[in-house]
């Protein structure tokens, strides 16, 4: 099998997928309330993502995440998700999972498990329903928790991703932790990244470094460092009271590029190298200029070749705007 391999050594084997730029919430962090979607000539059909995410495939790509947008909402996706399920059954592929808002899973958690999917990840900020409803201004709380009942019911094992944002839910986190550790999910804390723009919120008063966080956790719980690797850039502790695991995603305070295995694949066809740079490659003119992979495969052993080694974010009083301009939706995180 065929290896991409960068310019520092690190084998690409994770593709994460934004299926659709689109999303049925409005988190305050990810988007402003006025979003303008790209027009659908821009997007990548259903049979194009299958065939670029068969080429990473075939390149030696082990594990493949969906997500977006709101990877649920683009019509017909579950066809999608069944296709690529074809390379679990081959054996090429050791993983196909899914990061949703969770507002469709009731609908679809089912399906999920049938094609083949063992993990998802679900994003929850809070359990209080009000202030569900003011980060992600569009969602509803009981919608999400149906799809959890529905995801578990079939067997999914749930990571549940919280975004630590200071005034907001950083009074919830102890419950938060007890009420996973019931649930049997983990959950993983992700600090808040400068990108695209928000529409008058700041990020600097939202930003609550994980560090800080975890020695507040380290009070209340006896937290034990675990070797527990999910193939993602978390770092993982187990909560002796509750026997859960929780992880804690650091861009901002903890390097994390060392060990960076992975590359992002935009629904229009452009391929980030890292979530961090502007830099990128589009891979559409070459998917559609033939029906033959040669080109397209070309262009992504010229993209790895210029994987860079890391990102640099920065969040404070100096530097209040987006480090990259584009939103989280477009790369999915
Ligand atoms: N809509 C799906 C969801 O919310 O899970 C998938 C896409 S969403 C962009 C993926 C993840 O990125 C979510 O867990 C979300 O909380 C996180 N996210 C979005 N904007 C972020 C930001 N500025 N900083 C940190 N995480 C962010
Ligand atoms: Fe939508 Fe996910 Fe962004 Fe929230 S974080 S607006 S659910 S894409």
């Amino acid at each position: 099998m065929a290896q991409m391999i960068d310019p520092f050594g690190r084998a690409i084997s994770y593709l994460r997928v934004s299926v659709t730029d689109r999303c049925d919430f409005r988190c305050v962090y990810c988007m402003s309330e006025d979003m303008t979607f790209l027009p659908k000539a821009d997007i990548l059909s259903l049979e194009e993502l299958e065939r670029v995410c068969g080429a990473f495939v075939r390149q030696g790509v082990r594990k493949l995440r969906m997500t977006g947008g709101e990877p649920l909402v683009r019509r017909n996706i579950m066809s999608l998700f069944r296709n690529l399920s074809r390379h679990l059954e081959s054996g090429a592929l050791d993983e196909l999972t899914l990061t949703t808002n969770g507002s469709q899973l009731h609908r679809f958690a089912q399906d999920l498990a049938d094609l083949g999917m063992r993990r998802i990840n679900v994003s929850l900020d809070t359990l209080n329903a009000d202030k569900f409803a003011a980060i992600t201004r569009w969602g509803k709380l009981e919608k999400v928790m149906a799809g959890l009942e529905a995801a578990k019911a079939a067997g999914l094992q749930i990571k549940i991703n919280t975004v630590a944002l200071k005034g907001v839910n950083d009074d919830e986190f102890d419950r938060m932790i007890a009420w996973c550790g019931e649930e049997g999910f983990d959950l993983t804390f992700i600090e808040v990244m400068p990108m695209g723009d928000i529409g008058g919120e700041d990020r600097v008063d939202q930003y609550l470094p994980l560090s800080v966080l975890e020695k507040r956790l380290d009070k209340t719980w006896s937290l034990e460092k675990i070797d527990y690797k999910t193939g993602g850039p978390a770092r993982y502790v187990r909560v002796a009271e509750t026997g859960g695991r929780i992880g804690f995603i650091t861009p901002m305070t903890h390097n994390f590029c060392e060990s960076c295995n992975r590359v992002r694949l935009t629904c229009t066809g452009t391929l980030y190298m890292c979530l961090g740079q502007e830099d990128a490659a589009d891979l559409r003119a070459p998917l559609r200029a033939s029906d033959d992979d040669g080109l397209l495969e070309d262009a992504m052993r010229a993209a790895i070749a210029r994987k860079p080694k890391g990102h640099d974010f920065i969040i404070d009083r100096d530097h209040r705007g987006p480090a990259v301009g584009r939103h989280m939706s477009v790369t999915g995180g």
